[in-house]
């Protein structure tokens, strides 16, 4: 569950170049005056798409507060934005992602939860293991009762080309430890989900 790094690298220039063979698949002329500057567009493009790559999750969770006195409840934060990219079409995931955990002695910075969503989301990806990534890693990292990690997402590949299913979301979910064994706490959670957002006046 480390960072993966390509064997090898190529340079930017290879990449830039790599788009310019794709425009002409498409049916572009690259040298045209319009397109000029987007092969290095998008090459910076992937840099933020894809600067997942360059992060380790398991150290944004490494900074943990104890004392929380015997706070023993679940914590769970919800409608986390995703912003992924199929592995198959490359063609962007976009969703949102509800993270719990039922903390045992240490509990983590909220944004540091959303962070971890984030390093996972910025790569090439299916749905089914960026969730698993994700709960794995703060099931491991923070070891809590149990980690619930709940992913509802449109894929583009669906909906813009292929079988073209506009409005089609797909929902992935990976319970750990209480969460899986036992059906309270896990109702507990799903009535938590299920509560109206707080509106526009909290946030
Ligand atoms: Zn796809």
């Amino acid at each position: 569950m480390t960072t993966s790094v390509p064997p090898s690298r190529p340079s930017r220039e290879e990449a830039e170049e790599a788009v310019r063979v794709l425009l002409s698949w498409a049916g572009e002329d690259p040298q045209r005056e319009g397109l000029l500057d987007t092969p290095s567009r998008v090459v910076r493009s992937y840099d933020e798409f894809f600067e997942g790559y360059q992060i380790n999750p398991e150290e944004l969770l490494a900074r943990t507060f104890s004392e929380v006195e015997d706070y023993d409840e679940i914590v769970l934060l919800r409608d986390i934005r995703i912003e992924s990219h199929c592995e198959h079409h490359m063609v962007p995931i976009i969703g949102r992602a509800h993270v719990a955990y039922l903390p045992r002695r240490r509990v983590v910075g909220i944004s540091k939860l959303a962070r971890v969503v984030d390093a996972y989301s910025r790569r090439f990806q299916i749905q089914e293991r960026l969730t698993a990534q994700i709960a794995n890693t703060i099931n491991t990292v923070l070891e809590p009762y149990g980690t619930a990690v709940i992913i509802e997402a449109g894929h583009q590949c669906m909906t813009t080309r292929g079988v073209h299913r506009p409005g089609v979301s797909m929902v992935t979910s990976r319970m750990l430890g209480v969460f899986r064994e036992n059906s309270d706490t896990r109702r507990e959670l799903l009535s938590m989900l299920n509560r109206p957002a707080l509106g526009d006046q909290f946030t």
